[in-house]
């Protein structure tokens, strides 16, 4: 098996799991080469060659897991994401082990998903229209305002950092969201409206229920609460009950589709994939790109597709790992 591994080491705390992955990955014969990125760095130079590889893994966080994963959109290669970063949802989202020997495992029996991927547009400052891809989400307004907030320390302190940022900003704006989707028109009143490809958010916590990045469609969710007590109450809830399936999502509501345009009465600020942008927006435009990547996927992933027995006999052969 040849493999490449790009690994963006400088993020993670837990940086060095991605050699402990390699050692278990690699077998009499293999080739392996890895890739470390510096601060800065060029998707093609990073990603170049990528189909002389049985196996492409992307090791980092959610930045440049979501960097590298755009950049090979459409490409078919099989690729395994490694939790290497401060915030990794969107490995926690694919519900993979996060141990380096059983992911080395996953790999080497070679099951994946075809995963979406989002693209959203919007309208800079300079009145040119600005594109990227996204993993997880997307929006404007107040989930913008709390990545912006939380960006400085976010390296630091991970994922406190957004909830320390949600309890300083106790009254975020409320805005009029035009949301066209698929053709239809729904118009609400919040103070976030988000597209996520994959609605996992910080704790493990699904913040729509059964989101998945699997079925080729875009979540469109509004944020309507107007205080700082009734945001937190969807996040006290999400502790209770993760999954959202038994007490549903006060204040939080849902749509799904495959192309979406959403209009604010007035200018937002915008994030994607948690990367605030400078400038605040009048407004968006998404849409899915349905199975863009192939991922690798162990038996506890959601997205594993093998039989009971299949699941029964790769967990037996884990648990005789020394
Ligand atoms: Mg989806």
């Amino acid at each position: 098996m040849r493999t490449l591994i790009i690994h963006a080491g400088a993020t993670g705390y837990d940086s060095d799991a991605v050699f402990q992955f390699q050692r278990y990955l690699l077998e009499a014969g293999d080739e392996c080469l890895l890739r470390q990125l510096g601060e800065t760095w060029d998707d093609a130079e990073a990603l170049a060659c990528a189909e002389d590889f049985d196996l492409v893994v992307l090791s980092g966080g959610d930045y440049e897991v979501s960097r590298l994963l755009a950049a090979l959109a459409g490409r078919d290669l099989s690729i395994c994401v490694f939790p290497s970063g401060p915030v990794n949802l969107f490995f926690a989202s694919l519900g993979c082990a996060a141990e380096p020997f059983a992911l080395a495992h996953a790999c080497r029996e070679g099951r994946t998903v075809a995963a979406d991927l989002g693209e959203i547009s919007w309208i800079g400052a300079d009145g040119r229209r600005e594109r990227s891809s996204f993993s997880l989400m997307a929006g404007t307004g107040f989930d913008a305002e709390l990545m912006r907030a939380g960006a400085s320390n976010r390296r630091a302190m991970g994922q406190m950092a957004y909830f320390m940022a949600a309890l300083s900003n106790p009254q975020p704006p409320v805005v009029r969201f035009t949301i066209e989707l698929d053709g239809k028109t729904i118009e609400r009143d919040g103070i976030a409206c988000l597209v996520a490809n994959t609605a996992m958010i910080q704790g493990d916590i699904e913040i729509v229920p059964d989101c998945r990045l699997d079925d080729g469609l875009l979540d469109v969710i509004v944020l309507e609460t107007p205080d700082a007590v009734g945001l937190l109450k969807p996040v006290l809830f999400g502790f209770l009950d993760p999954s959202g399936k038994n007490l549903g999502r006060p204040q939080i509501e849902g749509f799904q589709g495959r192309h979406v345009r959403v209009r604010a009465s007035e200018r937002v600020p915008m994030q994607v994939d948690g990367e605030p942008l400078e400038d605040e927006v009048l407004g968006f435009e998404a849409r899915i790109m349905p199975s863009a990547v192939n991922l690798i996927v162990d038996t506890l992933s959601p997205y594993f597709s093998g039989t009971e027995a299949e699941s029964e006999a790769d967990r037996a052969s884990l648990l005789r790992h020394p």
